[in-house]
């Protein structure tokens, strides 16, 4: 997407484009921002009108400006993440299967006493695969999938969060199933207030908990996904309205060879023998997914540095001179790569899923 340029009290100035002033859809109650609107903006007016090219109550007074940044950082169009390529976990994609993919699937099913709960939290050490998670379950309900990183509600928007977020909710409303997903969900519901809790932030997480609670009751299909690092600091009122909350661990040595596994073959390059990646599970312990990705990665550039100090320089270096990546990239990887995870941190969260936990 383009770049987006903010002005000092975080005005957004649209992106001009270039083939002139696009046609705008009624909002008869915006007054703020440009005429222009970008194709991504004009895409998502279009989507969200009626048979009779009106908007829809609910998001006809939204300003263009808040579309706009909605169309081009919060949906993302076709997450193509399927269950096969999050490692592990069975147990978590299991019951997310049945208490949220079906339920956006066949609500009809889930009626009275078999409802589903209202949202579902994510919850577990940085980089174990929450976010693949929230685009594996859109894809497999075929929904809107909404994502936004609730600290840039708090410190891009300052001051005009509820705005967005009650943006948000209208917009996903209207794209039904949608899956609204909230990154460090703990920055918006945390329940530290003591000093500094500013009256803003006060008003932005009211305004969330309304909204979730009209968006994601009833028979509405929205489904909210809250993910964190941090799930102590959920208060009890957010703990009560993301109420299945699952517990997503380091990967397993099994899961940890299979993220190698599939990173490696992706790209044509796995060439390790089961020996090989025997000892790779056992010194990537306490690695998480993205830890083990980016071993990976520091381990893949090992061939190229060599082919590179052969010829001198990187510019005659072809992809066939490059030997295959071997066991000795990884272990030279593995001191360049460290567990980012810390064994106090990982009992914490195993402390919270006893007490909080859907699956404990
Ligand atoms: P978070 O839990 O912080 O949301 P992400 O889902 O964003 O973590 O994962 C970060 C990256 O780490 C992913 O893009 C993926 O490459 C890798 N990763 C983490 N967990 C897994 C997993 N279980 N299976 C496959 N890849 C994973």
């Amino acid at each position: 997407p383009p770049a987006m340029k903010r002005g000092v009290r975080g005005a957004f100035i649209p992106p001009i484009k270039s083939g002139g002033t696009a046609p705008r859809k009624p909002d008869k109650g915006a007054e703020q921002g440009g005429d222009e609107e970008s194709e991504a903006t004009r895409k998502l007016l279009e989507s969200l009108a009626g048979p009779d090219g009106e908007l829809p109550d609910r998001i006809k007074n939204i300003e263009p400006r808040l579309l706009e940044h909605i169309s081009n950082e919060i949906i993302d169009k076709a997450p193509n993440v399927t269950w096969g390529d999050i490692a592990g976990l069975g147990h978590a994609k299991k019951s997310i299967q049945e208490l949220v993919v079906w339920p956006l699937k066949r609500p009809d099913l889930f009626a009275g006493v078999r409802s589903p709960g209202k949202g579902l939290l994510l919850f577990g050490p940085p980089g174990t695969g929450k976010t693949l998670l929230g685009k594996a379950i859109a894809a497999e309900a075929n929904a809107t999938f909404f994502s936004i990183s609730a600290s840039s509600l708090t410190s891009k928007w300052i001051g005009e969060g509820e705005k967005l977020v009650r943006a948000l909710f209208g917009v996903a409303g209207c794209r039904q199933p949608a899956v609204i997903f909230i990154d460090e969900v703990d920055s918006l519901l945390s329940q530290r207030k003591s000093d500094g809790e500013h009256e803003s932030s006060r008003r932005l997480k009211t305004e969330f908990l309304v909204q979730m609670e009209g968006c994601c009751g009833g028979d509405e299909r929205v489904l909210l996904i809250g993910a964190t690092n941090r799930p102590q600091e959920l208060d009890e009122a957010a703990r009560r309205r993301l109420s299945k909350r699952l517990y997503i661990p380091l990967p397993t040595a099994g899961a940890r060879a299979a993220i190698v596994q599939n990173l490696l073959q992706k790209d044509g390059l796995m060439n390790l023998s089961d020996s090989d990646m025997d000892s790779i599970r056992a010194k990537t312990k306490g690695y998480s997914g993205s830890d083990v990705k980016n071993l990976v990665k520091e381990a893949s550039l090992g061939p190229l540095r060599e082919a590179a100090m052969m010829h001198g320089n990187i510019d005659t270096v072809t992809r066939d001179q490059m030997r295959p990546i071997t066991l000795s990239d990884f272990e030279n990887a593995l001191h360049q790569v460290r567990a980012s995870v810390s064994p106090d941190e990982l009992l914490a969260y195993q402390d919270w899923n006893k007490q909080f936990g859907s699956l404990a």
